[in-house]
This record gives structure tokens, C-alpha cells and sequence, in this order.
């Protein structure tokens, strides 16, 4: 099965979700063959192959995938639920990982960096744009294990908050949902001065830690 990494890149981010999990070492190598874990089919098991992986081209970024988070859009587009099914696929965009190359003209980003995937890239000139620009360089001591996490979910929740929501300073925020993303969004509320900041879940074990991100009411309407 080949990927070619643009491909991969713009499906990702516009069209299929596809995304390369790279297990073998690309680092200091020529060797274009990773192993991946690839949906073939809706709700069947991934399986764990060898993938081909196409020349880089300009403009791409080659990302060794270090850690990956299980996104619930992985899960969404592996059950194939209310859109058209495209198989297969590689999950795992929320992730961190190393860049072990460049294309022709990519000069925000070098061979060793540590970096994040971002869901919705920007190549700063043009409104939305994928290839390098949906490639975040990282603070190289950053533990990519946890950071793996800004890739995706936490931009989400706390961009909800913060560019999309605007909470006045004293302003009342609820929040359905205290998972990853509804914490980034009460951390979003938190910093943006919101007084109360009401978390709403069903599983009232998730209330202590989001107290950790600014909750300061909870909900559960199971019990309450
Ligand atoms: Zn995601």
C-alpha cells in the first residue's frame, strides 16, 4: 500500500482523515517502508502492515510519529457513522513525533525538530492551507508523550473557548462534557476571566480534576 505523504497530509486535514502512525525508526534512513496500523474496513480491527511511504515533495514534511492519542474522530471515521465510508485508513493525528525531512522550500521546520500535527494548518499566507504549515514546531523539551494531546484536543477545547465563545471577563460558561476537550475548554474559560465556569457530566468521578482547569460548579443530570 503506498501513501504518498501529500496525500496524506491534505487528506488528513480536508478529506479522509488519513493520517501515517510510523513505528520504524525513518531517522538518518532511506527506507520508505514503515509499519502503520491501517482500518480496512468500518468497525473491524486495525491491522498492523507495512506501508510504503512516496518521496517527499515541496512543500511536504515527513513526521516520525512518536506518541499518538486516540482522537474520538479516529473512532468516528473508524465506525463509519453518518459519512461515506473510505477505506482504508491510518489513524492517530493527534500526535507528536520528530521531523525527519523536509521538502523543497519548508524553512520554518528541520530535520530533529520536535513537532505537533495540527488539525487545521495555516501556511501564513493564505486563510487555510495544509502541507507544512499544518506542522507546529515544538519546544524540543517538551515530553511528547503528553504534548501529543495539543495536536488535537486540547486546540479544540480551548480554541472553542478562546476564538470561538469569547467569554466577557465575569461572564457564565457551561461546558457539556469534562473530557479532554471539555477541560481545554474550561481552561479557555478560566483564562479568559469567566466567573462561573459549570461543568456538566454524567460521571461525577471527572469533577475533582476539572476543578484543576477552573470548574467551579458541576452538574450531574443523572443525579441532579
Ligand atoms: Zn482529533
Amino acid at each position: 500500500m503506498k501513501f504518498h505523504s501529500r496525500s496524506t497530509w491534505h487528506s488528513l486535514f480536508t478529506r479522509n482523515q488519513t493520517f501515517l502512525i510510523c513505528k520504524k525508526s525513518l531517522l538518518n534512513s532511506l527506507n520508505d517502508v514503515v509499519e502503520a496500523a491501517v482500518a480496512w474496513e468500518a468497525g473491524k480491527p486495525l491491522v498492523i502492515e507495512e506501508v510504503e511511504v512516496a518521496p517527499l515533495q515541496a512543500g511536504e514534511v515527513r513526521l516520525k510519529i512518536l506518541f499518538t492519542s486516540l482522537c474520538h474522530t479516529d473512532v468516528y471515521f473508524w465506525e463509519a457513522k453518518g459519512q461515506t465510508p473510505l477505506f482504508p485508513r491510518i489513524f492517530g493525528h493527534e500526535a507528536g513525533g520528530i521531523v525527519e525531512s523536509v521538502g523543497e522550500g519548508v524553512t520554518h521546520l528541520k530535520p530533529g525538530d520536535k513537532a505537533l500535527p495540527v488539525f487545521t494548518g495555516e501556511c501564513g499566507e493564505c486563510p487555510h492551507l495544509v502541507h507544512a504549515g499544518c506542522v507546529a514546531k515544538i519546544n524540543p523539551e517538551a515530553p511528547l508523550d503528553k504534548v501529543c494531546i495539543l495536536s488535537c484536543g486540547i486546540c479544540t477545547g480551548l480554541g472553542a473557548t478562546v476564538n470561538v465563545a469569547k467569554p466577557k471577563p465575569g461572564s457564565s460558561v457551561a461546558i457539556f462534557g469534562l473530557g479532554a476537550v471539555g477541560l481545554a475548554a474550561a481552561e479557555g474559560a478560566r483564562i479568559s476571566g469567566a466567573s462561573r465556569i459549570i461543568g456538566v457530566d454524567l460521571v461525577s468521578s471527572r469533577f475533582e480534576l476539572a476543578k484543576k482547569f477552573g470548574v467551579n460548579e458541576f452538574v450531574n443530570p443523572k443525579v441532579d
